[in-house]
């Protein structure tokens, strides 16, 4: 049996007695056919020596087990790592970040507490997925959307934990909070914001409560178990409709990118896009190529008057009451017409609830309210599994030419396949700031995986330079993007670190994760 780390077999044993004892036999993990299922398929490290492979899992019901289990874990200072349903592939997926630790699992917690749709939330238990919460919403008739990431296999819990995106206007997950119980890991349950008040009204309507906001340290932290949270909905909305905006020119970003950030920091667009050039993503040829590869910028111009292709183009996604997306559309259209040749082509456009027809011909329903696992489908070859790469850049167009050019560069100098076509999707999935993401493939192969490795590294070290951190990752690489955010030698790290120390004094919680280890396993940082 693996043992957690600096746990002897005998205690560990021990200890495993006692977990059985307080959750049931049936609940402890131990056989390595059953603790495999907590091994991430798509771990950068897979077979590796370093593969963080845990020693047992444990699956609570309640608060008083999951009491029960911190008490044994404090006694024996075994991690546990906390997961709602695991499915986070591509960050860890059910993997603790430190192999040997036990995988606390609270599918079993899986119930919805509330869910209202006059004010427009839910209450939820980290078990529930985005498909049991849409069936509970759809089962009942209720006039909620719920915004679900794909795929929609996870559960709000643990999307929103990781601040995770979506595509409807509700599309900052983090964002939608409102509310957490939580449990420390010395057993003490605490309510954030108004849930602190004895037979609070507002638990799930304001965030706030009362002095320091707290609710946010439980996000990509190891502070404490969330075991409720409230996520706010968003009330069916009457319409969506679609429009795309291509301008010809490559300076023309810069327009099109400020115009864009104007429309999002007024309010007028509010859900998730993608900005593109359709340059880059159309079906290759030796022409082509040679000039992407060049990255000659009036040969890439000349080519796309040629063939007709846009330079740049973005997707305008509204919902809202028919007439006032429509308005937004047509106030959209007005600003970027100031960019000369600017052309606008009218997309799809619905009425909710959608009908069974129109559903059955959606290639993707997430943008709809409706989880799906689709996007597994649509991914395109990534063989055995992905990693995500993902800075948060400035919402500029400069920002988003000189992300291209550097993560072009990395790519070529480290030899990689595809380096002459390769960009960057930017996305919208937050206010304010563009998200690049690119999905490195993950194969179950260790030299593959050791090169995947070095070139995330180096693109973490490039973009840190540039000013750009990423927003989330993968547990392999946590240490790394926490190494960045080094302001001031490392101030907010020990920040984290002081408040580990007082909240979690044994170090039980989720050891290293987001860069943040119990003073036990510290290393001496400078
Ligand atoms: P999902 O349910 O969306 O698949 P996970 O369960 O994989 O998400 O959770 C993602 C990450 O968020 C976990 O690795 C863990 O670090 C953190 N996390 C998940 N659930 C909780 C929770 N209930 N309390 C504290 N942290 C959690």
């Amino acid at each position: 049996m693996r043992l957690p780390p600096g746990v002897t077999s005998a205690d560990f044993s021990k200890a495993i007695k006692e977990f059985e004892a307080v959750i049931g036999k049936e609940w402890v993990f131990t056989s390595d056919e059953d603790v495999d299922l907590y091994r991430d398929s798509y771990s950068p490290l897979w077979h590796e020596e370093d593969e963080p492979i845990p020693s047992a899992a444990v699956a609570p019901d309640g608060i008083e087990q999951i009491q029960a289990i911190l008490k044994i874990a404090n006694a024996y200072k075994i991690p546990l790592w906390t997961i709602s349903t695991g499915r986070n592939l591509g960050y860890g997926g059910s993997a603790p970040l430190l192999g040997g630790s036990v995988v606390l699992d609270l599918k079993r917690m899986n119930r919805v507490l509330e869910v209202n749709d006059k004010n427009h939330y839910a209450l939820v238990e980290p078990g529930v997925s985005y498909f049991d919460l849409y069936r509970y919403i759809h089962e009942r008739g209720l006039k909620v959307w719920l915004d679900p990431p794909d795929p929609g296999w996870g559960s709000p819990v643990g999307n929103c934990l990781e601040r995770g995106g979506g595509y409807t206007p509700m599309r900052d997950h983090y964002d939608a909070v409102c509310g957490m119980e939580v449990v420390l890991a010395n057993g003490e349950v605490v309510r954030t914001g108004m849930g602190a008040l004895p037979g609070s009204k507002t638990w799930q309507q304001y965030k706030y409560g009362f002095g320091p906001y707290v609710t946010g340290m439980f996000s990509q932290s190891n502070f404490g178990i969330v075991t409720k949270m409230g996520i706010w909905l968003m009330p069916e909305p009457e319409a969506y409709l679609s429009g795309t905006v291509t301008v010809s020119k490559h300076d023309d970003l810069f327009p099109l990118v400020e115009i864009f950030a104007n429309l999002v920091n007024s309010g007028t667009l509010q859900a998730t896009t993608l900005l593109t050039s359709p340059l880059w993503f159309s079906p290759p040829n030796e022409e082509l190529d040679a000039l992407r590869y060049s990255g000659s910028v009036p040969g890439l111009e000349d080519y796309a008057r040629r063939k007709n292709i846009p330079y740049w183009s973005v997707p305008l996604p509204f919902y809202g009451p028919a007439k006032v997306i429509a308005a937004q559309w047509e106030y959209a259209k007005e600003k970027f017409s100031s960019i000369p040749g600017v052309k606008f082509e009218d997309g799809p456009s619905y009425r909710f609830p959608l009908s069974a027809d129109q559903l059955a011909k959606m290639t993707d329903t997430v943008p709809f309210g409706i989880p799906s696992l689709q996007i597994f489908s649509i991914m395109g070859p990534h063989g055995q599994g992905h990693l995500g790469f993902s800075p948060i850049i400035p919402m500029t167009g400069e920002a988003v030419l000189e992300s291209q050019k550097v993560f072009t560069q990395v790519y070529r100098d480290l030899g990689s396949p595809g380096g002459s076509a390769t960009t960057f999707p930017i996305f919208s999935f937050f206010a304010r700031a563009f998200v690049n993401i690119y999905l490195f493939p993950i194969e179950h192969d260790v030299e593959k995986n050791r090169k995947t490795r070095e070139i995330y590294r180096r693109l973490i070290k490039e973009s840190a330079a540039r000013g750009w951190g990423e927003y989330r990752t993968h547990t392999t690489f946590m240490g790394d993007i926490s190494d960045t955010y080094s302001f001031n030698n490392h101030a907010l790290r020990h920040f984290h670190e002081t408040i580990k120390d007082a909240v979690d004094p044994n170090g039980i919680l989720s050891p290293g994760k987001c860069g943040i280890w119990p003073k036990r396993m510290r290393k001496a940082t400078a």
